[in-house]
C-alpha cells in the first residue's frame, strides 16, 4: 500500500495513544475527530474503515496480515478461485452498484456484470478502494497496524485496545471485523491428528504445497471450500485421486444465468413467523419460479428480517433440519468453477462419498482412514469443513477476554457473537455494549445472512454511521 494518507505501522513500532489534540485527530473546527479501532482488515474491516474515514474519523485498522482487504476469501492467488457472486453485485459501496464493475473494466474492458471474476482481483479492488478513500483525508487519518488485538477494555468511557506486543491504543470506539474462524478439527481421529498428513486449515498461505506430490487426497467436507481445494489440488498434480466425503453428501449448486429482474420475495404474514410458514412460502415460490435456488435468492432482501421474526426454537430447528440444504442452494459455484468441477468428476478424478471419517491409522508414507465403513490410504487429508462458529470454545485470546470482561457474549445458537440489530455487541447481560460494534460473519446468530459482500457493505455503512453519531452524541 503506498497511499498519501495511509500510514502502515509494524507491530513492533505500534504507536501508543491516539492523540485528541492535533491533526489528524482534530477536525477543521478544532473539534476532536472520533478515533476508532477496527480489528480485522478483511473485507468487513476494510469497508467499515472506508465509511469511518468518510465520516471524518481517525481509524486504526488492525490485522497481522501483510495485506489489506484480502482476509481469508480474497488472499488466494489461484485464478481458479472465483467469486461466487457476479461482478455486477460485488460493489463495495451500497450507493454505487457499478463501482466494482467500473474498477474491473479499467483492468479489462471485456468485463460484464454477469462475470464471476477471480477472488484475488476482488482483494486488490478492496485495497485500492480503501487507498482512494484515505487519500482524500488528512495524513494519518488511517493507520494500518500489523498486529493482533488481544484485549479491549473500557477505561473512563473510552476503550484501551491491547496489541500482541503489549502496546496499546486508546480509542473512542471499537469495531470487531474478525471474520470467519479457522475450521474445527474435532472430527479428526487422534491418529490422523498425529500423522502430520492433515492440512487443518487449507486457507493458510502455502497450505496446499504438499499436494504437489501426487498422492491420493481425502477432502473432508463437500461445500464451496472443498470445490476450490479440489480444483487447486487437480492443478498441483495430475495424478492423485481425490475423494470428498461429507455427512450430507450434498454438493453446492451451480449458478444459473441471472433472471433479467429479481423475482419479488415470497409473501409472508406480518408479525412473528413460524418456520413452517416460511418453508411453505418458499415451497410455493419454488414451484412458481420452477427453481429452488431462485426461490432462496428471492428471499434474500428479507432473509435477516425473516430470521429475526422466528422464535429461538424455530431458528434452532432450521439449523437442525434445513441449514445444509439452504447452504447448497444459497452458496453456489461460479459457472466456470462448476464446469471444471464436473469435468473432474466425469473423468473419475474426484469421487464423492456420503459418510464421515470414522477412524485412522498411521502407515509408512500415508495415513489409512476409514471413510463410510471402508479403509483407504491417503497421502493427505484436507479439512474443508468450513468455518467454526462456536466462538466461546475457540480459545481466541481477544474473544476470551471480551467474554470474561462481560463486554461480549456468544449468541444462543453459537453461530457467532450476540449482537443488537444495530450491530452493537451485546454484553454479558444481553444489553448493547456502548462503543463496541461488529461487522461481518460474527453477526450470523442475529441475522443468519451475514457473510457475503452484499450484506457486509450495508452493515459497514450502517455501523460506521451509528458509531459516529453515538461517539459525537457522547
Ligand atoms: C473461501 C471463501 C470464499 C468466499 N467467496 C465470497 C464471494 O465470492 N463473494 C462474497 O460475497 N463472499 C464470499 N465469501 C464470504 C466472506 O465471508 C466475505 O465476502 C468476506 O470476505 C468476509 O470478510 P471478513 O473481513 O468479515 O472476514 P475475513 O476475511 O475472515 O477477515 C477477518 C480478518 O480479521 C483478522 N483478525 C481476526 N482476529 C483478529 C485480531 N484479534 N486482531 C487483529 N486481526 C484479527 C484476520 O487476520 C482476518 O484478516 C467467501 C468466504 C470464504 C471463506
Amino acid at each position: 500500500m503506498t497511499p498519501l494518507a495511509v500510514r502502515t505501522v509494524g507491530a513492533q513500532v505500534a504507536t501508543g495513544t491516539a492523540r485528541r489534540d492535533s491533526s489528524p485527530t482534530s477536525g477543521p473546527t478544532g473539534r476532536a475527530r472520533p478515533t476508532v479501532a477496527v480489528i480485522g482488515a478483511g473485507a468487513s474491516g476494510t469497508l467499515t474503515a472506508m465509511h469511518l474515514l468518510g465520516g471524518d474519523a481517525v481509524v486504526w485498522l488492525i490485522d497481522p496480515a501483510a495485506d489489506t482487504g484480502r482476509g481469508v476469501a480474497y488472499s488466494t492467488s489461484d485464478p481458479r478461485h472465483r467469486l461466487n457472486v457476479c461482478a455486477g453485485q460485488m460493489s463495495a459501496l451500497p450507493g454505487d452498484p457499478d463501482h466494482f464493475l467500473r474498477w474491473a473494466a479499467g483492468r479489462n474492458s471485456e468485463v460484464r456484470p454477469a462475470d464471476y471474476l477471480p477472488r484475488a482481483l476482488y482483494g486488490e479492488y478492496l485495497a485500492a478502494t480503501l487507498t482512494t478513500s484515505a487519500a482524500g483525508r488528512p495524513a494519518g487519518a488511517l493507520q494500518r497496524l500489523h498486529a493482533t488485538a488481544q484485549a479491549v477494555n473500557r477505561v473512563a468511557g473510552r476503550f484501551r485496545v491491547t496489541l500482541g506486543n503489549q502496546r496499546h491504543l486508546m480509542v473512542d470506539a471499537v469495531v470487531l471485523a474478525i471474520g470467519n474462524a479457522a475450521p474445527s478439527v474435532d472430527w479428526a481421529p487422534p491418529a490422523l491428528l498425529a500423522s502430520g498428513r492433515l492440512i487443518a486449515d487449507p486457507w493458510l498461505p502455502a497450505a496446499l504445497t504438499p499436494l504437489r506430490d501426487g498422492a491420493p487426497v481425502l477432502l473432508v467436507g463437500s461445500g464451496l471450500t472443498m470445490v476450490d481445494i479440489a480444483l487447486s489440488a487437480a492443478a498441483l498434480s495430475d495424478t492423485g485421486a481425490l475423494v470428498a466425503v461429507s455427512r450430507s453428501g450434498l454438493l453446492p449448486r451451480i449458478h444459473e444465468p441471472s433472471p433479467a429482474s429479481r423475482p419479488c420475495p415470497p409473501v409472508l404474514p406480518a408479525g412473528p413467523l413460524r418456520l413452517t410458514q416460511v418453508v411453505a412460502a418458499l415451497q410455493a415460490q419454488a414451484a412458481e419460479l420452477g427453481s429452488w435456488p431462485a426461490a432462496v435468492d428471492s428471499l434474500r432482501p428479507l432473509t435477516s428480517q425473516v430470521w429475526r421474526r422466528l422464535s429461538a426454537g424455530d431458528q434452532a430447528e432450521f439449523l437442525r433440519c434445513y441449514a445444509r440444504s439452504w447452504d447448497v442452494l444459497r452458496h453456489r459455484m461460479a459457472p466456470e468453477v462448476g464446469v471444471e468441477f464436473q469435468r473432474l468428476r466425469a473423468h473419475g478424478r474426484l469421487t464423492l462419498r456420503k459418510g464421515s471419517v470414522e477412524d485412522a491409522q498411521a502407515a509408512p508414507g500415508r495415513v489409512v482412514v476409514r471413510v463410510a465403513g471402508l479403509w483407504h490410504g491417503f497421502g493427505h487429508v484436507v479439512n474443508c469443513t468450513g468455518p467454526r462458529t462456536d466462538l466461546a470454545t475457540l480459545g481466541d485470546p481477544l474473544l476470551d477476554q471480551l467474554f470474561a470482561a462481560g463486554l461480549a457474549r456468544a449468541d444462543p445458537l453459537r453461530l457467532g457473537l450476540d449482537t443488537h440489530p444495530s450491530g452493537a455487541l451485546r454484553d454479558g447481560t444481553g444489553e448493547p455494549t456502548a462503543g463496541l460494534w461488529a461487522v461481518g460473519p460474527a453477526r450470523r446468530g442475529a441475522l443468519w445472512e451475514s457473510t457475503a459482500v452484499p450484506e457486509i457493505r450495508c452493515q459497514a455503512a450502517t455501523v460506521a454511521a451509528e458509531l459516529l453519531a453515538d461517539v459525537r452524541a457522547h
